[in-house]
């Protein structure tokens, strides 16, 4: 163990005492020690000849193999979604479909422990995150979308409701199991059959959850699963029988498929980074927000296209709060993803971490003032500590870019119209938080903000009967509720 954390600012004394040791057992989880694509139901070796490995993020360890897929693979899997679509998902009794759903979030709720351990391995996260969050909100939108499936002419009176067809998915690596069941769940409620690329560091638990289709019997070529890089996403994309493309990941890559698909037809829907402001004014309770604060920028590491990454504090708390802040952060335990005491695990990739230190090296450059808590991150791994920039003017880039990691930069206002200009100032729109007493402040600032979400008085809640989907370069469409299903249905 190395002492890497640097104190820049004067610090409250750390907790001179430790958690001890309080792992989750790994063993509940096996891997195989390579996965091939999951195509007509079955797992096939890749065309492409081509495989790559995935590894543990906090030791570095090999996984296991992965199957990467080319164009002929993508096609392949294109073409076993069509032919499940033609003989027999489309035409499906609606109360059969939403069986199947049913069965899938049920074992998602009884293997929950297993990929719970799974998505911590691979992706870094804190086990509590993935245990007490991810895996039930997956298993919960798998059993809402269930409920819809035989109720879309409910949903939409009137309009007579069908499915596209084909969907083409593309997922980021920060939910992994849970951004698979925003797009599987709701593509499958409206009779579409899905292709679905997960991301190239955290490929596992999708390929986990092709034993749950085949636990449910769900029908081979309903859900195809391709693992890949951005080749294989881009393959997908380019791909003249896929009816519709749902994208979950950077703004950069967002721009570059709306792009391609332009004038092809095929229907689109984004939801790309954000640099939320969380406001805070003086009238709040305070020891709330902080924790408030907390939950925002390092839940997942801060990888979090909602994270509350920029923080914009009523100036006359700003001192008292700020100093509330640093003290809570010294309590944050930062390590092994699978101890249960963890609070902030590894991060996702060498990648990322180098793009969390560049940004952080800028911000100190343009003349930001850091503070980390005093902690010891393990020497293997990808490991950065809890941040915290003060003095941030709007125009750095801490204030301006998504980070994607557990950095927070403060900023100040005095008047809630500062609050809401400060805030609107991004070229992303996806979320926001209000702390205030006043519930007619809310009010006026919810409808002022330019988010697609607003939380107040609380921060990173989800729940699959609420739309979700952002304004600007944050994307458009919406996941979750009746929105959600929309976007995977056509009307007369
Ligand atoms: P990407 O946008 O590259 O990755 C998202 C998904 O798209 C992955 O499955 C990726 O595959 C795939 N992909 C990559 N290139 C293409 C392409 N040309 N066509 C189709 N699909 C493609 O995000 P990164 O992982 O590179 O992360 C970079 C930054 O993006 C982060 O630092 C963060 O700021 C932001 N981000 C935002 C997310 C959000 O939820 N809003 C989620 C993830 C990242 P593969 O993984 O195999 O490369």
């Amino acid at each position: 163990m190395t002492d890497v954390a640097k104190r820049k600012s004067v610090a409250p004394a750390p907790l001179d005492w430790e958690y001890a040791p309080a792992p989750e057992a790994r063993d509940i989880v096996r891997f195989d020690d390579r996965y091939g694509l999951f195509v007509g139901g079955k797992h096939v070796e890749p065309k492409s000849g081509e495989w790559f490995a995935t590894t543990s993020p906090a030791t570095e360890e090999q996984l296991a193999e992965v199957a990467l897929a080319g164009a002929e693979d993508v096609d392949l899997a294109v073409g076993a979604a069509r032919e499940a679509y033609e003989d027999g998902w489309s035409g499906l009794r609606p109360a059969e479909r939403a069986k199947y759903l049913f069965r899938i979030a049920r074992i998602l709720q009884e293997r929950s422990r297993e990929l719970a351990v799974a998505e911590s391995l691979d992706g870094g996260k804190p086990i509590k995150e993935s245990r007490d969050v991810d895996l039930p909100l997956a298993a919960a939108h798998f059993f809402y979308y269930a409920g819809w499936a035989d109720k879309l002419e409910y949903a939409f009176p009137h309009r007579a409701p069908r499915p596209l067809g084909v969907a083409g998915q593309i997922i980021p690596w920060n939910f992994p199991l849970l951004m698979l069941a925003w797009k599987i769940a709701p593509a499958l409620a409206a009779g579409n059959t899905v292709v679905l690329k997960p991301a190239e560091t955290t490929p596992l638990t999708a390929l986990l959850f092709t034993d749950v289709c085949r636990q449910a019997e769900l029908p081979p070529g309903v859900v195809n699963i391709v693992t890949g890089d951005g080749s294989t996403g881009a393959h997908l994309v380019k791909h003249p029988g896929v009816d519709k493309i749902a994208f979950t990941g950077s703004t950069e890559v967002g721009k570059a498929i709306q792009r391609e698909l332009a004038g092809t037809g095929t229907r689109l829907t984004l939801e790309l980074g954000g640099k939320a402001a969380n406001i805070v004014f003086d009238d709040c309770a305070l020891d709330q927000a902080i924790e408030g604060i907390v939950n925002g920028i390092y839940f997942n590491q801060g990888h979090v296209c909602c994270a509350g990454s920029r923080l914009l504090v009523q100036e006359s708390i700003y001192e008292p709060l700020v100093a509330k802040l640093k003290r809570r952060l010294t309590t944050l335990r930062v390590g092994d993803p699978l101890d249960k005491n963890t609070d902030v695990g590894a991060i996702n990739s060498q990648a990322q971490l180098e793009r969390i230190r560049e940004l952080v090296a800028s911000g100190e450059e343009e003349g930001a003032e850091i503070y980390q808590p005093p902690c010891r991150l393990p020497e293997k791994g990808y490991w950065f500590a809890p941040t915290v920039f003060t003095n941030v003017a709007q125009s750095y880039r801490i204030a301006q870019e998504e980070i994607f990691g557990p950095v927070l930069s403060v900023l100040t206002f005095r008047t809630p119209e500062e609050a809401v200009e400060k805030a609107n100032n991004t070229a992303y729109g996806l979320s926001a938080g209000v702390w205030t007493e006043k519930g007619s402040r809310i009010l006026w600032m919810t409808a002022r903000l330019r988010a697609g979400v607003v939380w107040a008085n609380t921060f990173n809640r989800f729940d699959p009967t609420s739309p979700f989907g952002g304004y600007k370069e944050s994307g458009f469409g919406r996941e979750g509720g009746r929105h959600g299903l929309e976007a995977y249905l056509a009307f007369d």
